[in-house]
């Protein structure tokens, strides 16, 4: 059926909703500019429907049954179920996720909405540089803009021999199962594999990680990794490194391995779940209509974000590295800005990462080994946890706390941390690299007491040669 399609035009158009195109649509709406999000999922993203927050919903879901069910057993604090058994309806948590991931939803949507912002449910495909038109349930429409953002985020890479399909799942389908599978094979040790396998194998999944590099979380330093590996064993998780994950066995019921040696072995399993990395998404909008410069398979950008064309901006995981939703935010604020006549540069000290594994790992700025690649003569100070009475309090003892700065002038390069409850601690890292503070700066707040947050304090002690607690 041919309909006659509807036209708009607008200042601003935002293809794609997700943390990087709805905090641009949002901003840009506040200042006046007339604006439309164009989205063919739902509002919020990869993040918001099958990313941040869902997987964190499960995570916090798998430590709540791994608390009650050690309440089985014997245990330090004498809390004990008289005799009765814990079992989990994964079924049920799903739900209870979904309820979540909506009320976000919605809560995106009347934000935009607040904010006057058009939005249009339905896959757009930019025709030209100012062109998008969108196939959306009531027909096809055509959007006219002076300026274009594109947000269109990232998809789940997979392994030619091990497509999705199947038993082989990606975290999308990891985040919506309803039985809990009896033997997982995660491939993959990056935050994403680590973050779902470690859920799982508190929901009583027997979970095995298969890592091509030579240690987990690749992209952080050994020593981080040694600790997240550590209780990763005494959680019952079986990890591989240095091993290839090739195709499923013949009979289905395992995937091949090559490990090291150049033998093979085949992993049962019931679940395959790939976590290989993300790629940006770069098909089915008409990028091939556009002519963007890439770099390393991304959307080239400035410090302003702006792409090879004119008027035509990128934000988010399609910009490249580091994949991360507050990147993706920080970006969409700052367009919105420059297109208010505001100005501004794409230039944070530190973009904090964060692995939600069980201990928790924050990494802000540079490590020790980063910071002397870039040429400069540190000072580190460490600090356990071991050592930090609320951490003890809290069973919370493994990890530490790290400060990496200029031997110099004691400017802080970089601040890590490992343990229990640290995510929360990122953002005074953050803020602390953003702030330019020295060593002194930090030695010299009074931290509150007692939490795990005066680790960075007894770091920074340590760095300047007089630890107190140690
Ligand atoms: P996306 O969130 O991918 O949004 C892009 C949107 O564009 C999508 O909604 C898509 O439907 C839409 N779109 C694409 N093409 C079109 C088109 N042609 N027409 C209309 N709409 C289109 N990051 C963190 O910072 N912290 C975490 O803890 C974290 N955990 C994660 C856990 C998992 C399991 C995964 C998969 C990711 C996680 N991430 C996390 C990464 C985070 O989700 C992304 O960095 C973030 O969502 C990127 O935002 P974005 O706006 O660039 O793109």
């Amino acid at each position: 059926m041919n309909r006659k399609k509807g036209s708009k035009s607008c200042d601003v158009l935002v293809l794609g909703a997700g943390p990087g195109g709805y905090t641009a649509a949002i901003r840009a709406g506040q200042a006046g500019l007339k604006v439309v999000i164009v989205e063919g999922e739902k509002a919020g993203g990869t993040c918001l429907n099958v990313g941040c927050i869902p997987s964190k919903a499960l995570i916090h879901a798998a430590a709540q049954f791994q608390k009650v069910k050690g309440c089985e057993q014997d245990n330090v604090f004498g809390i004990s179920l008289g005799g009765g058994s814990v079992e989990i309806d994964l079924s049920k948590t799903i739900g209870w996720k979904d309820g979540i991931v909506e009320r976000l939803n919605k809560g995106v949507e009347g934000l935009l909405k607040k904010a006057g912002v058009e939005q249009i449910i339905g896959w757009g495909r930019m025709l030209d540089g100012k062109t998008c038109e969108v196939s959306g349930k009531d027909g096809p429409v055509l959007i006219h803009a002076e300026h274009v953002i594109l947000a269109t985020g990232s998809v789940a890479s997979a392994l030619p021999s091990l497509p999705f399909g199947g038993k082989v799942i990606s975290s999308t389908e990891a985040l919506a199962l309803t039985h809990v599978p009896d033997k997982l094979v995660v491939v993959g040790g990056g935050y994403i594999g680590l973050e779902l396998g470690t859920a799982f194998a508190k929901f009583g999944s027997e979970v095995h990680v298969v890592e091509f590099a030579d240690h987990i979380l690749p992209h952080y330093d050994r020593e981080i990794g040694k600790v997240v590996l550590q209780s990763l064993k005494s959680l019952g998780v079986t990890v591989t490194i240095g091993a290839a994950a090739k195709q499923l066995s013949e009979d289905g019921s395992g995937l091949v391995v090559g490990l090291k040696d150049g033998s093979e072995v085949t992993l049962p399993a019931d679940k395959i779940l790939v976590t290989v990395g993300r790629k940006p998404r770069l098909e089915g909008w008409g990028a091939d209509n556009l002519y963007l410069t890439m770099r390393d398979g991304f959307i080239a950008i400035n410090d302003k974000c702006q792409t090879s064309m004119t008027d035509i901006y990128a934000i988010g995981d399609v910009t490249g590295e580091p994949m991360l939703a507050h990147r993706a935010i920080a970006q969409g604020e700052l367009v919105a800005d420059i297109l208010a006549g505001k100005p501004r540069r794409f230039d944070p000290a530190a973009i904090p990462a964060i692995c939600f594994t069980d201990p928790e790992v924050v990494s802000a700025g540079l490590s020790p080994d980063e910071a002397e690649a870039a040429g400069y003569e540190i000072v580190i100070g460490q600090f356990p946890f071991a050592a930090n009475g609320k951490a003890m309090a809290s069973v919370a003892e493994s990890g530490f706390v790290r400060v990496v700065a200029r031997k110099d002038n004691h400017l802080v390069l970089g601040i890590q941390a490992v343990g229990k409850g640290v995510a929360e601690l990122a953002a005074s890292f953050g803020l602390a690299l953003e702030m330019g503070a020295r060593l002194e700066d930090i030695a010299g707040t009074i931290h509150a007491h007692p939490t795990q947050g005066e680790g960075l304090l007894e770091a920074a002690f340590g760095a300047l040669g007089h630890p107190l607690h140690m």
